[in-house]
């Protein structure tokens, strides 16, 4: 059997395609949700790569055919002169090609881009998507996000009015909202998500759906299975009605798997759909290598995350025990990101083989 997968895995590996960058701008946030992965004993200060080291990097992805960029780590307008050049870099790199243009996602928590809105536009920053984050309506979202107490009024509706603002300006194309679910906002988001698609001009809803933490002992947010498929009920209903693009994205252990079938039992299909679910998950039981996105045999292998550092992983460092850098594979300050790539490859597409062909 080892002989076949090994075989299985080294034909395999030459067919995918490098896509999708998660490139992070820096390791700040503003916040300290109750969920948030990051460990916040573990937060590093790091050297951050320079705008040098950007290009170099992005100028060597252009060469293996990347085209996506998301910028998600952590929050890009704690350091809004460095995103914007990071964006405006991206543009530059990929215009002097004659390939077609990168797709730039940003994901921000919202707090800080209403002052940051002016200075967007000034720069002629353009993004494809931009996705703000919202767990609910004001009340659930200050308590789930810890939004601190001297930012002042209805703090979702805030967020809501600033993105339709980022549209308004042409900074960006599409809008979108990422909601993590609990237990405390499970009822609330399915009308969340019908107020916004109502009011603001949004073009797609992401949620998260997470295991428990264990670094941080959040399980007692984990919704339950009754919980779960009320939202899912109330999820997929409104979405039909109105004709709203839903995404459910599982993250978390080989426990999570039974919320994926009840996703599917209430008709969100993984794949392109109007009501999509994809579950991620991490086999964190062994160390260092066996940490790696499991579901889509082909979908994670194309994708690699680039810190702000210049480390490279596999999947995000959030959900890596300790020094995450001890987890990299390396660094592109000092090696190629091809070669860097394709060690994670190496590693990564043969446990992806074994867990769904075996
Ligand atoms: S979940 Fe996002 S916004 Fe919240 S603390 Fe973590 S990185 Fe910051």
């Amino acid at each position: 059997m080892k002989q076949n997968l090994e075989q299985i895995s080294s034909s395999l590996r030459g067919l995918f395609s490098y896509d999708e960058i998660v490139l992070g701008v820096n390791h700040r946030c503003n916040l300290n949700c109750e969920f948030c992965y990051i460990d916040y004993d573990n937060s590093f200060e790091t050297n951050e790569m320079s705008m040098q080291d950007y290009r170099n990097l992005l100028m060597q992805a252009r060469d293996l055919g990347v085209r996506t960029y998301i910028l998600a780590e952590r929050e890009p307008f704690m350091t809004p002169s460095r995103t914007f050049n990071v964006i405006n870099l991206i543009r530059q790199v990929y215009s002097s090609e004659k390939s077609q243009d990168a797709e730039i996602f940003l994901v921000s928590n919202g707090i800080l881009a209403d002052e940051n809105l002016q200075e967007a536009a000034r720069q002629g920053v353009f993004l494809d998507t931009l996705a703000f984050s919202l767990d609910g309506f004001d009340k659930t979202h200050r308590n789930l996000r810890r939004i601190p107490y001297d930012i002042k009024g209805d703090i979702a509706e805030k967020i809501l009015q600033t993105a339709k603002k980022y549209k308004e300006y042409g900074i960006i194309k599409r809008l979108g909202m990422n909601s993590v679910l609990t237990n405390k906002n499970y009822q609330e988001i399915p009308k969340l998500i019908e107020h916004a698609h109502k009011n603001y001009p949004f073009d797609m809803f992401s949620i998260d759906v997470f295991n428990e933490n264990p670094k941080k002992r959040n399980g007692h947010l984990k919704t339950n299975k009754k919980q779960f498929q009320e939202f899912l009920k109330e999820t997929s209903d409104i979405s039909r009605k109105k004709d709203i693009k839903t995404e459910l994205i599982i993250l978390g252990n080989r426990q999570m798997r039974p919320y994926l079938q009840w996703a599917r039992d209430f008709g969100f299909l993984r794949g392109e759909s109007k009501i999509d679910a994809n579950l991620f998950y991490v086999d964190d039981t062994q160390e260092p290598f066996r940490i790696y996105y499991h579901l889509f045999p082909t979908e994670y292998v194309r994708s690699v995350r680039v810190g702000s550092d210049g480390f490279v992983m596999g999947i995000g460092r959030e959900i890596m025990k300790g020094d995450y850098r001890k987890h990299s594979i390396g660094n592109v300050k000092e090696k190629p990101l091809k070669e860097l790539w394709d060690e994670v490859r190496a590693k990564s597409v043969p446990l992806t083989v074994e867990e769904f062909y075996f």
